[in-house]
C-alpha cells in the first residue's frame, strides 16, 4: 500500500510559531512548495489537548486543512531530558507560560530553559545533561486523510544559555557531535542537523521522492 501523495503546490503550515515557519518553509523551499502561514490566513491556534506529540501535531493539521480546504502541515515538537524522565516533553511550550502574571500574553524561554536547569541542579553536579529533540509533522488532507513522521536530534543540555539564532530552547541545546548551542550555530547548520530537519527528510522520501507502487 502507497500513501497518499501532495498533488498540488501549497501548503498551510500549521503554526503561528515564527521560528518552526522560518525553519519548515526554508526546508520545504527546494521542493517548490508555496507556504501559507496560518498567521497569514487568519486560521486560530487549536487547544492542544492531546498528551503525545502525535495527537497534537495531527490536531493541527487537521484544524488548519479544514479551515483552509488545501493541506495542511503542523509540527509538535518539544525538549525531552534523559534524567526528568523525558520532561518538560509535549509540555515544553507550557513550560515557558508565565503563572500569575497579569501583563500580555507571552512565554518565557529564559524562565523555561531555568526550570530544566533548576531540576537537573536538584539531581547534584553529576546530574545526566543527556537529552533529545522531538518533531512531528503531520500533514492533512481536507477530507480527513494524513499522514506523520517523526524527526529526533540527540545532545546535550547546558547552562548557562548560549547565543542568539533560532528560538525557545535553542540556547540551552548542544547537539551530538557538536560544542555550539543550536542558537550559535548559523542558521543552515541548524537546518541540516535539527530534530525538525530529521523529520523533513522522512517526509520528502515518502512525499517527493520516487514513487513507489502508486
Ligand atoms: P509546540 O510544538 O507548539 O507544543 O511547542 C514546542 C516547543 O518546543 C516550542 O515552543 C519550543 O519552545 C520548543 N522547541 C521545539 N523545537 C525547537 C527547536 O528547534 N529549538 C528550540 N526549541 C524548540
Amino acid at each position: 500500500m502507497s500513501t497518499r501523495r501532495l498533488s498540488g503546490k501549497r501548503l498551510v503550515i500549521a503554526t503561528h510559531n515564527a521560528g518552526k515557519l522560518k525553519e519548515i518553509a526554508g526546508l520545504l523551499a527546494p521542493y517548490g512548495i508555496e507556504c501559507l502561514s496560518a498567521g497569514q490566513l487568519g486560521l486560530p491556534e487549536p487547544e492542544e489537548t492531546g498528551t503525545t506529540f502525535v495527537e497534537n501535531a495531527l490536531l493541527k493539521a487537521h484544524a488548519a486543512a479544514k479551515a483552509a480546504q488545501i493541506p495542511a502541515l503542523a509540527d509538535d515538537s518539544g525538549l525531552s531530558v534523559t534524567a526528568l524522565g523525558g520532561r518538560p516533553g509535549v509540555y515544553t511550550a507550557d513550560w515557558a507560560e508565565r503563572q500569575n502574571f497579569e501583563g500580555p500574553a507571552g512565554r518565557d524561554w529564559y524562565m523555561a530553559m531555568g526550570k530544566v536547569e533548576g531540576l537537573l541542579c536538584e539531581l547534584g553536579p553529576d546530574a545526566d545533561r543527556s537529552c533529545w529533540f522531538t518533531s512531528v509533522l503531520a500533514i492533512a488532507w481536507p477530507d480527513g486523510d494524513e499522514a506523520v513522521y517523526e524527526g529526533r536530534a540527540t545532545g546535550t543540555f547546558v547552562w548557562p544559555p548560549r547565543g542568539t539564532v533560532g528560538f525557545g530552547y535553542d540556547p540551552a541545546f548542544v547537539p551530538d557531535g557538536y560544542d555550539q548551542t543550536y542558537a550559535e550555530l548559523p542558521f543552515q547548520q541548524k537546518q541540516a542537523i535539527s530534530h525538525r530537519a530529521n523529520a523533513l527528510a522522512k517526509l520528502v522520501a515518502e512525499q517527493f521522492g520516487e514513487a513507489g507502487d502508486a
